[in-house]
C-alpha cells in the first residue's frame, strides 16, 4: 500500500490541483485561529486550502456557519444558564430512565422552522415502518448509528450515521490479516449495506491518517463516490492511496481544519482537534435533528505535545454544556489505568539512548506514521551530529508527505539517501527503519535476516525499537530482537522505560473526556470486547447510568434520541479480504481453499467423456499434491479413479449429460473417500472434457 517516495512529491502537487479544480468556485480560506498554529504559515504559503462553500470557520464563535435545521441546537451553547438548565433537566430524565418519555424534546423543538417541523412529521411514518420488530422502547426522531467495523477488533473503523434518509460515514479503514488468512494483504469492511444505501450517503469524514481509518477509502469510493473531509496531512496520505488506485482525479477530497463545520443537509459536522500518534487528528461533533453526538476518533490527552497544540478540551466542555446526546469514545487503552504519558517523554529517553550509543551506529525502528516520534529522532540526531538515512517504503512515503506539508522539520543536509550510507562512519549515522512490529517483509526483519541490501547489522550497531508490539505481534517482534542480537547488535526495546508511549487515552483520560462531555448516552468504540467492557465500566464509574451505556456489536444498528437508546436491528457487516497481487477481492471460499491447500493438499481429477454418449473414454486420471496416504499412493489413486468411474457410469445413463452436477457428485464422492482414509479435506478439482 505505501507508494514510492520518489513519486509522492509529484503526486501531491497533482492532488492539490485536482482538488482545487473541482471546487473551482470554492472560497480560499486562511486560518486565523488554528490549533496547529505553527503549521499554518507553511500550509497557507504552500497552498490556500480549498474548501466547500458549506464549510465555515469556527462554528462556536460564529453562528453563521450553522445549517438552518440545527440552529436551535447551537443556540443552547450561547446561553450558559439555558444550557445548565437543560443539563439539569437532562439529569432528571436520566433518573427517570429512558424510553418512556414521548414528549421529552421541548428544547430541541423550540427554534425549529415550521418547514422543518412539517417535514419531520411527514417523514415519521416511513421512519417507523422501516424500524425492526421486537423493539421495546419507542424511540422517535432518532439518529441511527450502525457499526461496520472497529467493534470487537482493533482496525477497519467505519461508523455510519443516518437521520431522515440521509447518511454520513466516519472513517473508512482497513485492518491487517491474521495468521490464519494466507495470501490476504488487507481486510476491509463489508460495503454491502453502504452500496445498498449509496443514494443516501452524503459524505465521509476521516478522523486521521492511520490505515485503520483511511485504508479502505479507495475501495469504498470506487462504489460510492462522495466527498471526503479530512485535515491536511490526512489528505496528503489519502492522495497517495488514490494515486495508487488511479482515482485521484475522480475523487473529491476536501481539507478542513479544527473548528470548521460542514453541513450536508440533515447533518452538520464540526471538527475538533485531538492529540494522537499522528498529527492533524480530529474528533467530530455531529449534529442532527435528533441531537448532538460526539465521536472522539482515536485520541490521547497530551499536555506537552510535540506539535499541533493540546487537545481542545475547552471545546469538549462547551459541547458538554450545550448538552450531548451521545458520546462515542476510543476504547483502545481502556485496560490501562492512569494517564497516557506525553510523547515528549520519548524524546528525553531517545536522547539518553543516543548518548549511550557512543561510537556505535544507531538504528531506530518506529511506526512509519508516527511523525512526532520521527521528529524527535531527527532532533536527537541533529544534536548528536549524526546524518539520517531512511529504510522502508512506507516510512519514505510518510516522511516525504509530512516534510512537504510542513509537519516534519528536518534541517538541510541531515536526511540523506541510503545509497550514501557507506560514505559515513558508524558514529555519524542514524538509520530510521520500519518493522517495529516484526513484519516479515519489513526493513528491520530483513536486517535481522541479513537480507537487507544496504544495511548489514553487526556488533557495532545500537538498535532502538521505539514501539511496543501490537497484541498478536509479540512473537514476531521477539524473534526479530533475538535475531538482531545473534548478529551481535545491542537492542533496546520495550523493557526500556519511556522508549515508547501510546497514542491512545488511558482510563483516567477517558474518564476526563466523559466528564467534560457529560453525555446522556455512552457508546464505547474502537476496541476488542474486553476494551469496550472496561470503557463501559469507566463510564459507569463516573456516573453514566448503566442503562444508558450500550456496547455495540459489529453490524449492530443502534437508534438514539432524547427518548432513549436501543438496538433496533442489524446491518450486513463482516470482512472482505483483499489480495493485492491477485485479482482483488478474495472471497471466503478462496480463503478456505488456501487454508485447505496449506493444510490438506489438493486432488485433481481429469476425465474424458464422449460428447454424444456421455460414456467415459478412459479411466479418470487422479493426481494429488500435499496429501500423505498411509498405504501405497498408486493403489489409492486407482481406488479413487474407480470410484469416480462408478459415478460417471451412473450419470451416463441419463439422456442429457449434466456436467456441473456430475462434477459436484464426483467431488463429493472423492471428498468422502479421502476423508474416511486420511481425515483430511483437500481442495478437489474436477475437470471433465467431452470430445
Ligand atoms: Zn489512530
Ligand atoms: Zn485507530
Amino acid at each position: 500500500m505505501p507508494n514510492k517516495s520518489s513519486q509522492s512529491k509529484k503526486e501531491n502537487s497533482e492532488g492539490k490541483a485536482a482538488v482545487e479544480k473541482k471546487s473551482g468556485n470554492a472560497k480560499k480560506t486562511k486560518t486565523k485561529k488554528s490549533a496547529a498554529a505553527k503549521k499554518n504559515g507553511a500550509k497557507a504559503a504552500q497552498t490556500a486550502v480549498t474548501k466547500d462553500t458549506s464549510i465555515t470557520k469556527d462554528a462556536a464563535k460564529k453562528n453563521a456557519a450553522k445549517p438552518k435545521r440545527n440552529t436551535k441546537t447551537e443556540k443552547t451553547t450561547k446561553t450558559g444558564k439555558g444550557a445548565r438548565a437543560k443539563d439539569a433537566a437532562r439529569r432528571q430524565e436520566e433518573a427517570a430512565l429512558t424510553g418512556k418519555k414521548p414528549a421529552s424534546q421541548p428544547e430541541t423543538k423550540q427554534g425549529e422552522t415550521s418547514a422543518k417541523t412539517t417535514q419531520k412529521a411527514a417523514k415519521k411514518p416511513s421512519q417507523k415502518a422501516s424500524r425492526g420488530k421486537g423493539k421495546k422502547n419507542k424511540i422517535t426522531d432518532s439518529v441511527k448509528i450502525s457499526f461496520l467495523g472497529g467493534i470487537n477488533e482493533i482496525g477497519k473503523n467505519l461508523t455510519l450515521f443516518e437521520y431522515n434518509d440521509e447518511m454520513i460515514i466516519v472513517d473508512c479503514g482497513m485492518s491487517f490479516p491474521d495468521a490464519d488468512m494466507p495470501g490476504v494483504d488487507y481486510v476491509l469492511p463489508d460495503f454491502t449495506f453502504l452500496e445498498r444505501n449509496a443514494r443516501k450517503i452524503k459524505a465521509v469524514f476521516i478522523t486521521h491518517g492511520h490505515e485503520d481509518h483511511i485504508g479502505a477509502l479507495p475501495y469504498f469510493l470506487k462504489t460510492v463516490n462522495v466527498p471526503v473531509y479530512c485535515t491536511c496531512l490526512t489528505a496528503g496520505l489519502i492522495k497517495g492511496k488514490l494515486k495508487e488506485h488511479r482515482m485521484l482525479g475522480s475523487c473529491k477530497l476536501v481539507e478542513i481544519r479544527p473548528g470548521d463545520v460542514i453541513s450536508t443537509g440533515e447533518f452538520s459536522v464540526e471538527a475538533i482537534h485531538v492529540n494522537h500518534s499522528i498529527p492533524d487528528s480530529l474528533a467530530y461533533a455531529i449534529r442532527c435533528g435528533a441531537g448532538l453526538i460526539v465521536h472522539t476518533g482515536d485520541f490521547k490527552i497530551d499536555n506537552t505535545p510535540i506539535d499541533g497544540g493540546v487537545i481542545d478540551l475547552p471545546r469538549f466542555a462547551e459541547l458538554g454544556n450545550e448538552g450531548v446526546l451521545c458520546l462515542m469514545s476510543d476504547s483502545t487503552n481502556a485496560e490501562r489505568p492512569g494517564y497516557t504519558p506525553s510523547e515528549r517523554n520519548v524524546g528525553e529517553t531517545l536522547e539518553a539512548l543516543f548518548r549511550g550509543a557512543g561510537e556505535k551506529r544507531i538504528i531506530v525502528a518506529s511506526f512509519a506514521s508516527n511523525i512526532h516520534r520521527i521528529q524527535q529522532i531527527v532532533d536527537a540526531s541533529v544534536k548528536m551530529n549524526r546524518k539520517i538515512f531512511l529504510s522502508g517504503r512506507s516510512l519514505e512515503n510518510v516522511v516525504s508527505v509530512s516534510m512537504e506539508l510542513g509537519y516534519l522539520t528536518v534541517p538541510d543536509g541531515i536526511l540523506l539517501p541510503i545509497d550514501r550510507l557507506k560514505n559515513y562512519t558508524d558514529s555519524q549515522t542514524v538509520i530510521i527503519t520500519t518493522g517495529s512490529q516484526g513484519e516479515p517483509m519489513s526493513a528491520l526483519s530483513r536486517m535481522a535476516q541479513s537480507d537487507h541490501r544496504k544495511v548489514t547489522v553487526g556488533n557495532n550497531d545500537y538498535i532502538i525499537i521505539s514501539a511496543t508490539p501490537i497484541p498478536g505481534n509479540e512473537k514476531t517482534v521477539s524473534n526479530t530482537i533475538n535475531d538482531l542480537m545473534k548478529l551481535g547488535a545491542e537492542v533496546a526495546y520495550e523493557k526500556t522505560l519511556g522508549i515508547h508511549v501510546s497514542g491512545h487515552a488511558a482510563q483516567e483520560d477517558q474518564k476526563l473526556i466523559i466528564n467534560l462531555v457529560r453525555p446522556k448516552y455512552f457508546i464505547p468504540v474502537h476496541g476488542e470486547q474486553k476494551h469496550l467492557r472496561k470503557h463501559a465500566a469507566s463510564a459507569a464509574s463516573v456516573g453514566i447510568p448503566e442503562e444508558n451505556i450500550v456496547i455495540p456489536e459489529l453490524g449492530a444498528l443502534i437508534e438514539v434520541s432524547e427518548d432513549g437508546i436501543a438496538r433496533t436491528g442489524t446491518v450486513p457487516a463482516g470482512r472482505v479480504f483483499i489480495d493485492v497481487s491477485g485479482m482483488g477481492d478474495v472471497g471466503n471460499s478462496v480463503l478456505q481453499d488456501r487454508k485447505k491447500l496449506s493444510t490438506d493438499g489438493i486432488v485433481i481429477i481429469t476425465a474424458v467423456v464422449d460428447s454424444y454418449s456421455g460414456q467415459l473414454l478412459y479411466p479418470p486420471e487422479v493426481q494429488s499434491r500435499g496429501i500423505v496416504f498411509s498405504s501405497n499412493a498408486n493403489a489409492f489413486s486407482s481406488y479413487i479413479s474407480d470410484r469416480c468411474g462408478e459415478v460417471f457410469r451412473e450419470y451416463s445413463r441419463y439422456v442429457q449429460l449434466d456436467i456441473p452436477a456430475l462434477k459436484s457428485r464426483v467431488r463429493d464422492t472423492v471428498a468422502k473417500v479421502i476423508f474416511d482414509k486420511t481425515r483430511r479435506a483437500p481442495v478437489i478439482v474436477v475437470t471433465v472434457l467431452s470430445v
